[in-house]
């Protein structure tokens, strides 16, 4: 699963602890630790 600090391109990620949303408009962005629950792991949504 995508991982806190992977580049694994553009797209929607949720939050597996608590469900929010990010998307990521760069592939050379990096996911972040979770905005509300500081969790680190990610599903990507497409
Ligand atoms: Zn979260």
């Amino acid at each position: 699963m995508p991982t806190k600090g992977e580049k694994p391109g553009k797209g929607t990620y949720k939050c597996k602890k608590c469900g929010k949303e990010i998307t990521l408009d760069s592939a050379d962005d990096a996911l972040p630790n979770c905005p509300v629950c500081n969790h680190t792991e990610w599903d990507k949504l497409n």
